[in-house]
């Protein structure tokens, strides 16, 4: 990663279903590019068992990018392979990588149910079976029946996967273990054994779908000419599947392809675990940030602000950590609703847009707002963050967390960014000021706030110190008086 870098996540859950993201996000590249962003995570870009309207990680078809007649139609909710193909190479001739959305825990929408022996465990600890073995009917054969053997003949059948949460004998929703099969030892230990998620879960256990899997990933990197992964669910895969797959994905590609995990846990200790466990090949989403994020925007001003940074990823191993604000499943009404409300936004997104650590994702449900739950879109904020982004966030980063309600941080320049250099302060409560030095450099100079919360100018003294302030429950960020970043 270089310094500057920045990330966005280029959809969100409820995009209507008109298979237009990859024409859009096409013709957004050149305004992406000039913001600044340098990454675009594009979502599974392959047909769901739900067709049109699945967002992508009900996998059905890995090799199907919106190029067979599968599920009801051949796009899938973003559009046709060739549109996605045409994205790619348009984002890239405007500098901004791509990261595919890689989704290998399990499969959905089996073309056949099967015969399979399995024993039941309980969904609450799967350590434990409820009972002994039993025959079910489990969907688990895909044969491809739209595709046929174009790029691959491979085709599953239960041997191929752990278990399944659905007995269509019965009509029973458990968890269902195949009999002779056991979970991966090395997964989360959520649930006892956080191996199963949904769907057919997959076992990187048997040789044909580690080759398989390898294959299609070889073929994916030659097809398409992303840059890079997001790696969907890896706390439900044995930690060492994807380190050796992405050396595999390597030889392919000879040169180095970015990848973050999503790995859902606020424990750091577990993501210091996984970290290890991965040689750390893999970046990982600062998901603790996330929550004190979410903590801080609905304490009614008693979240300590000074605080905010412990236990997060981007403190300790700031490195590997890809820092966000939210994302599709923090939305409204998702799986994992967490959504840091309006008022705290440009706080957090300055939080991790202007600061040294962490490569920041962008969310597009913040940047283009999510019209189904009448999120407003937070654009306006959003460029001039990422404008002071571009433009002034360089240099020595000092802190002032000293306080539970304000506090503030300045960077200091440097010589290859004229006038670089910034200061911001915030409040989760009232209204406050902190005298920040932001270096000899700016003496006797006079800043602003360009976010326009407060109109008065702070004067800098022949030190270079400075006392900024901010308004009640906001944030003011500080830079040079005659430098625009509208
Ligand atoms: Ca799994």
């Amino acid at each position: 990663m270089a310094t500057n870098d920045c990330l966005m996540q280029y959809f969100e859950w409820y995009l209507p279903s008109d298979s237009a993201l990859w024409n859009k996000v096409q013709k957004d590249a050149i305004h992406l590019s000039n913001l600044g962003i340098n990454y675009v995570w594009l979502p599974p870009a392959y047909k769901g068992a739900s067709g049109i309207y699945d967002v992508g990680y009900g996998v059905y078809d890995l090799y199907d990018l919106g190029e067979f007649n599968q599920k009801g139609t051949i796009p899938t909710k973003y559009g046709t392979k060739d549109e996605y193909l045409v994205a790619i190479r348009n984002l890239k001739e405007n500098n901004i990588k791509v990261l595919a959305d890689i989704v290998l825990n399990h499969k959905l929408g089996a073309d056949e149910a099967e015969d399979v022996l399995a024993v039941q465990d309980d969904p609450e600890n799967r350590n434990i079976s409820l009972t002994s073995a039993m025959p079910i009917k489990a969907w688990t054969k895909y044969t491809f029946p739209g595709r046929g053997d174009t790029y691959s003949n491979f085709k599953w059948d239960w041997t191929h996967f752990h278990g399944v949460d659905w007995d269509e004998n019965t009509k029973k929703s458990s968890v269902f273990k195949f009999y002779g099969k056991k979970w991966d030892e090395d997964v989360d230990k959520e649930k006892g054994n956080f191996d199963y998620l949904m769907g057919a879960d997959i076992d990187m256990n048997n040789n044909d779908v580690s080759n398989e899997l390898i294959n299609w990933g070889k073929w994916y990197y030659n097809f398409t000419g992303i840059d890079g992964f997001r790696l969907d669910a890896v706390k439900h895969i044995r930690a060492d599947f994807f380190p050796e797959w992405l050396d595999k994905m390597k030889e392919t590609s000879n040169r180095e392809l970015f990848a973050v995990g999503e790995y859902w846990t606020i424990d750091i200790d577990v993501m210091r675990r996984y970290l290890e466990k991965t040689s750390n090949k893999i970046n990982l989403f600062d998901v603790p940030l996330h929550y004190n994020f979410f903590r801080a925007s609905i304490s009614n001003g008693e979240f300590n602000m000074s605080k905010i940074f412990d236990g997060t990823l981007v403190k300790e191993f700031p490195e590997k950590a890809v820092t966000f604000v939210d994302n599709h499943d923090t939305e409204p009404d998702q799986a994992l609703e967490s959504w840091v409300l309006d008022w705290f936004k440009p706080h957090a997104y300055s939080l991790i847009l202007l600061r040294k650590e962490g490569l920041p994702c962008i969310f597009y449900g913040d940047y283009y707002g999510i019209s189904e739950k009448g999120v407003e879109p937070k654009n306006e904020m959003l460029d001039k963050l990422l404008k002071v982004r571009k433009y002034f966030a360089y240099g020595e980063q000092n802190d002032y967390f000293n306080d539970r309600d304000v506090i503030g941080f300045v960077r200091k320049g440097d010589f290859e960014h004229s006038e670089s250099g910034l200061a911001v302060v915030m409040t989760d409560k009232e209204a406050g000021i902190i005298t920040m030095n932001v270096g000899k450099k700016f003496a006797n100079t006079v800043f602003y706030d360009c976010l326009g919360n407060i109109s008065e100018k702070v004067y800098i003294d022949s030190e270079g110190n400075g006392n900024f302030s901010c308004i009640d429950g906001s944030v003011s960020v500080w830079i040079k008086d005659g430098q625009y970043v509208n």
